[in-house]
């Protein structure tokens, strides 16, 4: 099987009740680690790159890790999706990349811009059969240089189920990213977040069968927190996305959830504690590849949250 856009996904999602993880992917480990996980489970698969990732790793590499994914792996569905495409020219780029899914954010612009910009990128990428992911609404958090708003004032900028409507009909966009109380990074929230269920139900009511994605969806597991902090870390005050409002989300009208952070801190967690306990260790393999197992535990752990397992053949 080659490259697959997500609208097969998106639609068995909706349908029963689950969501496709996506996560994003840098480097060779952590991308072999999702993989073996979504291998096991028998999932549909979306592998996303950030602007940050293009620039970090060459996306010569990380297209050819991927086609080595799609190689190996015939009976799994896989997108590669561009995460938070800022301009027209990125998101362009990545259509003539190759690319079978993008993402416009143009959510931190005036709602009739947004609407300007997404459409122009609809036009270029429906052209040569890609799919498109828009943003509307504010999150919290930091991602890369993605800045939302604090926690205080994520309940200020939630989607508007209204204007949803209206942004997905006047765009065409495919799939829309909402602010429903979820934050990018590891310190999303200062107490416990509860999401906006009825902003997810209030457009879905309006047009049922539209997928809508959830960003800055990762839990920030205790395993790995408490881990990092062990050894040498410092990240005391990380908090995430409960995984059962995640899982609550995936049966709703969310059919997309990004992970990211949690593969970051699964990865940081394992390499803090190899450097910690076995100090003469200098094999990269050595601390790389617990790294990468983590990974693949984290990844299918998340895929149950997400009720995704085993649903590789339906979207395929
Ligand atoms: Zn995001």
């Amino acid at each position: 099987m080659s490259l697959v856009d997500s609208k097969k996904m998106f639609e068995m999602a909706y349908k029963n009740g689950y969501a496709v993880g996506a996560f994003n992917v840098n480097n060779m480990e952590i991308t072999q680690g999702i993989v073996s996980a979504i291998a096991e489970e028998k999932a549909p698969l979306i592998l996303q790159i950030s602007r940050g990732a293009r620039s970090y790793a060459n996306i010569d590499y990380l297209k050819a890790i991927i086609g080595v994914v799609v190689a190996q792996n015939p009976d799994i569905p896989v997108c590669m999706h561009l995460d938070h495409g800022d301009t027209f020219e990125t998101c362009k780029q990545c259509v003539d990349d190759g690319f079978t899914s993008v993402m416009i954010d143009a959510s931190g612009k005036p709602f009739e811009e947004n609407i300007e910009i997404t459409k122009q990128v609809v036009e270029y990428a429906h052209d040569h059969n890609v799919v498109v992911e828009a943003e509307l609404g504010q999150l919290g958090g930091i991602e890369e240089d993605v800045v939302g708003v604090s926690q205080e004032d994520i309940g200020k900028h939630l989607t508007d189920p209204e204007q949803a409507i209206e942004f997905i009909e006047k765009t065409g966009c495919d799939s829309l990213a909402i602010a429903c109380g979820t934050s990018h990074g590891a310190y999303k929230f200062k107490v416990e977040p509860t999401l906006a269920f009825d902003v997810i139900s209030g457009i879905s009511e309006k047009i049922p069968g539209y997928p809508l994605v959830m960003h800055g969806s990762s839990s920030v597991l205790k395993e790995f927190k408490d881990l990092i902090n062990k050894y040498g870390g410092d990240m005391p005050n990380a908090m995430g996305v409960p995984e059962s409002a995640i899982g609550e989300a995936a049966k709703m009208a969310i059919c997309k959830v990004n992970i990211d952070t949690d593969l970051r801190m699964a990865l940081t967690a394992k390499i803090r504690q190899v450097f910690s306990e076995t100090p003469g260790e200098f094999d990269p393999r050595k601390y790389l590849g617990p790294g990468r197992e983590a990974i693949r535990k984290m990844v299918k752990r998340k895929l149950q949250v997400l009720g995704c397992s085993g649903k590789a053949a339906e979207c395929a």
